[in-house]
């Protein structure tokens, strides 16, 4: 045995990849999860696995999740639509439920690693973003109770890693995306898959120009496992470097699927970033990291989850 991981919001999309990973390299995993927008579901496979426990709890409270050697923080609504709906608990997660993670990972000298976001930037003036970039976030916008909770959550994580000694690791996660991502969670991905495969206009946003980079989950975690192992305590980008515009991956999403949908343009929403591509010079040179993935390929392999997705979802 490897060891026992924490996992908070291991119910989540990346949560539960993560939970697959660390089985997979022989660690035994208790997830902690107060199912708000995680899914019983995408733990379902792991119901018979004697290396795995789940604990429904809320981390807003102090808890005890017994001895662990490694926490893996990623309990918080991840995408726009859910953390605008929970916006009060996204702020507390970041906050309070994030002091008490850090509480256990105090009590038991756990290594310790937390998902932040390129949200962080907010909407940037540099480009692409550089971990040492400050970022250009409104703080009362209606984005700022993700963005300031992160940011936060960096800084109490910082604090204890200064104050406590706690073997603190932050990593900022950019747009990802594949199987197990909620088909309403409003993203743009699982968007432009729901709609292309019922044959709907796909809603782009504004005028489609603004820009994301779209990394795997497969390449996502092995960032997270690779940062976990190393000795780098300030925040690493982990995410794709291939930046496309919104309406170049609409059109991406109709050709993969073979859809017969046309594009609508719709409003965009208010402090939407209008660039965003990770600087990832540093995990390359601290982590040995780059992704492996292109968008074509990602956007096939997650085809068939989204499918059965889009069929097990009644159409309102
Ligand atoms: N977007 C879009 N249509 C959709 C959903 C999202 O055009 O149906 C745009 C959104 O305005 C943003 C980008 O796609 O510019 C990525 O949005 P998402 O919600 O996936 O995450 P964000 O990167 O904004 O956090």
């Amino acid at each position: 045995m490897k060891g026992r991981a924490l996992i908070t919001g291991g119910a989540g999309f990346l949560g539960s990849h993560l939970c697959d990973a660390l089985l997979g390299e022989g660690y035994s995993v208790v997830v902690v999860d107060n199912l708000l927008t995680g899914r019983l579901s995408n733990l379902e496979h792991l119901r018979n696995e004697p290396r795995f426990e789940f604990q429904k709890l809320d981390v807003n409270q102090p808890f005890d999740c017994g001895p662990v050697d490694y926490i893996f923080h990623f309990a918080c609504p991840a995408s726009p639509v859910d953390y605008t709906e929970h916006g009060i608990a996204t702020l507390k997660v970041g906050s309070v439920g994030t002091f008490h993670v850090l509480d256990v990972a105090r009590k038991y000298q756990a290594k310790y690693l937390v998902s932040s976001t390129s949200e962080c930037y907010g909407d940037p003036l540099e480009h692409p973003q550089k971990e040492s970039y400050w970022g250009y976030v409104n703080p009362v916008g209606p984005r700022s109770v993700y963005d300031e909770a992160k940011r936060f959550t960096e800084a109490v994580t910082m604090a204890y890693h200064r104050y406590h000694n706690v073997d603190a690791r932050i990593v900022r996660i950019f747009n990802t995306y594949g199987p197990r991502m909620q088909i309403n969670d409003g993203r743009v991905v699982p968007n432009f898959m729901k709609q292309a495969l019922r044959g709907e206009p796909l809603t782009v946003y504004g005028d489609g120009g603004q820009t994301r980079s779209f990394c795997y989950v497969s390449d996502e975690i092995e960032g997270f496992l690779r940062l976990s192992r190393s000795d780098e305590h300030l925040p690493v980008n982990i995410g794709n470097p291939n930046e496309f515009t919104i309406l170049e991956c609409a059109q991406r999403v109709i050709a993969i699927t073979g859809s017969k949908s046309r594009i609508d343009f719709k409003p965009l929403p208010p402090d939407d970033p209008k660039l965003r591509r990770p600087d990832i010079t540093k995990a390359r040179e601290v982590l040995g990291w780059e992704p492996k993935v292109d968008l074509d390929t990602g956007l096939r392999l997650s085809l068939d989850y989204f499918r059965g997705a889009v069929i097990a979802e009644p159409v309102l």
